[in-house]
């Protein structure tokens, strides 16, 4: 009888101590994200020779456009915080304020045309992504990358005319610093499902220096520096430019004007 009790003991503590390491059961985390786990090298776009532009050739905007700076004033754009956007307006041209932060439009849109001209300045140093970057986030939310990629090797993913950590342009047609690159970037927004899923992705057709980067290039998510796309709902959405960190000197902007679509 004794020997009984002691078996059911036992049989009753395995069955309870088996519960019990089932509530205990620990899964593996995934890996913590480093940004270098996003990174990828090769193969690096081949460089090629844009068409060449006069220093001061700048084209006027079509009739039918948002002009968003026209050389004059800021008054198209904010900081993050809705406040003035602090950049420096002179000369014709707009040049971040590092200490300002990212500025966005005060409008927000849908599908469009984008015409803007960006300037690396001659003396700029650092390198990898130490150098020249900004870079503007379609709806808020998207980035192409500007960087100075003239004699400048990084990761393909995060060079000018890239879907930032997503798509490298298709060739790097980079004007040299001190000269003026030219963007022409043509966006369709998503559309999204009732559970926020894309129903239709962003895409985007990008143009440097009159030379196809991106071509009607699906946009899979958000541009995060660190980890994967994320699918964030979203509907209209203004325009930001960059005020990256990095210590280089700061790059400048010039005829900014939208064409919705
Ligand atoms: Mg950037």
């Amino acid at each position: 009888m004794k020997t009984n009790v002691l078996i059911l003991s036992g049989v009753l503590l395995s069955i309870a101590s088996s519960g019990f390491a089932q509530e205990q059961s620990k899964y593996p985390e995934p890996m913590p994200m480093k940004p270098q786990m996003s990174e990828y090298w090769t193969p690096q776009p081949p460089v090629i020779t844009p068409g060449t532009t006069t220093a001061n050739a700048v084209m006027s905007p079509p009739s039918d456009a948002i002009v968003l700076f026209d050389g004059k004033d800021l008054s198209e754009w904010q900081n993050t915080k809705g406040e003035a956007a602090g950049w420096t307006v002179h000369d014709g041209v707009v040049t971040v304020n590092k200490k300002a932060g990212d500025i966005l439009t005060k409008q927000s849109f849908e599908d469009f045309q984008l015409h803007i001209e960006w300037q690396i300045p001659e003396n700029i140093a650092g390198s990898n992504q130490g150098r020249g970057n900004s870079g503007i986030f379609l709806q808020d939310k998207y980035e192409i990358q500007i960087l100075d990629c003239y004699n400048n090797e990084t990761y393909v993913n995060g060079q000018t005319g890239s879907i930032y950590k997503q798509t490298p342009p298709t060739v790097n047609p980079m004007r040299k610093p001190g000269e003026w690159n030219v963007y022409d970037i043509i966006y369709k927004a998503p559309t999204f499902t009732k559970d926020g899923q894309f129903r239709t992705h962003p895409t985007v057709t990008v143009i440097l220096n009159g030379v196809v980067v991106q071509n009607n290039t699906t946009i899979i998510g958000t541009t995060q520096y660190i980890g994967f796309p994320k699918i964030i709902p979203h509907g209209e959405g203004p325009l930001r430019l960059q005020s990256h960190g990095d210590p280089s000197e700061p790059i400048s902007f010039r005829n900014i004007w939208l064409r919705e679509l």
